[in-house]
């Protein structure tokens, strides 16, 4: 049972995937990434500036944007005109008070407005259409020349004069019908765009806004099997709703609205934060310790309260079965990228061991990012690849720990009052005053007044000054602060 999650709250839009009633993949993007990137809007150029080949296009966003020469032109075109003739100039093409169709190509950035193109792209499913713009590409990750050639054929019988297409990866090895069917929509939505912008009637502002994150990830991850898409957020289930019914008709009668209140099946908050977890439990009692260091992570397989009735064998074989199916769903739920070692507990049997690779290959096999297998060394030991993610649900979710900067450890109390102590040594006899001011983290704090005021009491004898014990939130868990004071 595969079902999809979506929310949204004023500082993000979060997507869940879940299968069989666990978490299996997050996708988030947080408000300040949801940009108008993509947008079309309508515009009038303020001003040419010949100097920068650049001009400024009032788009009724309070800065003016961008327009480059080379966002006006086609790269080829451009090619031509400098290689010929005298050098392009922006003069050429934009005059002061011209209206024009705009798409944003950057967002704006404190004071600097947003840069913007007239060679504009409409992203579909299978593939992103250019109404302005002649060529025809491939997506670079489909690799099969001969699949490539099919493509390219399609896409050259679709496309009217003067467009464009670039096939996106998703298209591999689906059938012309559904390509074109995508072509037609975005055809489509290119016509109604133009109809939007001449009934604007020069007005300048927003024609038509860029698809939203949650239909850029339905765009990359929905697949037919998909069974229920629960929207706990009402504006976004319209848009996603409307989107569906273009480009993904196969599940539009899949996709529900749901009041947050009402939606009680998995608590995902409580799943995230199982997934930054450095230990996870296994049914069996046994459990992962997952590690990073750098572009490496560790994962050790432990067998824990699970120690089996009948022989070490089997227990090893059973606890590394369990463990293989969470390691992959592990792998895939925290984004891990790069090289994964997984420790699994020793087997003596070539056949367990050869059954224990062969479950994690067809585990990590429905993860949507290609996972690439090792074998298994002779200490048990598998390495794995993962295609390294922009951003692990770590990176994304937590910072270093600023008490151990990452360290993981932090000088027990013991020892911050081992330092200390020596610290009121060394300044005790030359500290001014008949105080010892003395500030510490608040859990340190109370830790010494619990179990240490003996040494104070000592302290205090010995170099005939009060002491002070005071708390300072602001101080690192082992760090102090010693100093003389006068009464
Ligand atoms: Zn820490």
């Amino acid at each position: 049972m595969k079902q999809m999650l979506v929310n949204r709250t004023p500082k993000e839009t979060f997507i869940s995937l879940i299968e069989n009633g666990q978490l299996v993949e997050v996708f988030i993007e947080p408000a300040e990434d949801q940009s108008i990137v993509g947008s079309v809007y309508a515009g009038v150029v303020e001003n040419v500036l010949p100097g920068m080949q650049a001009a400024f296009v009032d788009i009724g966003l309070g800065k003016n944007a961008y327009l480059y020469i080379e966002d006006i032109l086609s790269k080829e075109a451009l090619a031509k005109m400098n290689g010929i003739e005298k050098k392009a100039s922006i003069n050429d093409y934009i005059k002061k008070g011209q209206p024009l169709l705009v798409q944003i190509k950057k967002a704006p950035i404190d004071a600097k407005g947003a840069r913007v193109t007239l060679d504009i792209t409409l992203p579909g499913r299978y593939l992103v259409v250019m109404p302005h713009n002649d060529y025809i590409g491939i997506s670079k990750r489909i690799s099969d020349p001969e699949e490539k050639e099919r493509l390219k054929s399609i896409a050259e019988g679709l496309v009217d004069a003067g467009k464009g297409m670039v096939i996106r990866t998703v298209a591999e090895g689906i059938e012309a019908e559904k390509l074109a069917s995508d072509y037609e929509k975005l055809s489509h939505v290119w016509d109604e765009i133009l109809k939007d912008y001449e009934a604007m009637k020069g007005k300048k502002g927003l024609v038509r806004g860029d698809v939203e994150f949650a239909t850029r990830v339905f765009r990359d991850v929905i697949k037919p099997d998909i069974e229920r898409i629960t929207v706990l957020h009402e504006e976004t289930y319209v848009q996603l709703k409307d989107y569906v019914e273009k480009f993904i008709p196969d599940v539009s009668g899949k996709i529900f609205y749901r009041a947050p209140g009402d939606y009680h099946e998995l608590d995902v908050i409580e799943c995230l934060k199982r997934a930054l977890k450095k230990k996870v439990w296994l049914d069996n009692g046994g459990y992962l310790i997952i590690e990073h260091v750098e572009a490496l992570s560790i994962i050790d397989v432990n067998t824990g309260k699970f120690t089996g009735k009948k022989n070490l064998e089997e227990t090893a074989y059973q606890t590394n079965l369990l463990a293989a199916k969470e390691v992959a769903r592990q792998i895939r739920l925290r984004n891990m990228g790069g090289i994964i070692i997984v420790d699994f507990i020793d087997m003596k049997l070539d056949a367990h061991k050869y059954e224990l690779v062969h479950l994690l290959e067809e585990e990590t096999s429905k993860d949507s990012m290609k996972v690439q297998v090792m074998g298994i060394t002779k200490l048990g030991l598998v390495e794995m690849t993962r295609k390294k993610a922009k951003r692990s649900l770590s990176t994304l979710l937590e910072k270093t720990c600023p008490l151990c900067q990452g360290k993981g450890t932090v000088l027990s109390e013991e020892s911050v009052l081992r330092l200390l102590a020596y610290r009121v040594v060394e300044v005790a006899d030359t500290l001014q005053g008949s105080q010892l001011f003395i500030k510490l983290h608040p859990q340190v704090y109370t830790y010494v007044m619990k179990h240490e005021s003996d040494y104070f009491s000592w302290v205090e004898r010995h170099y005939n000054k009060k002491i002070v014990l005071e708390k300072d939130a602001t101080l690192l868990y082992d760090a102090f602060v010693v100093e003389g004071r006068r009464e």
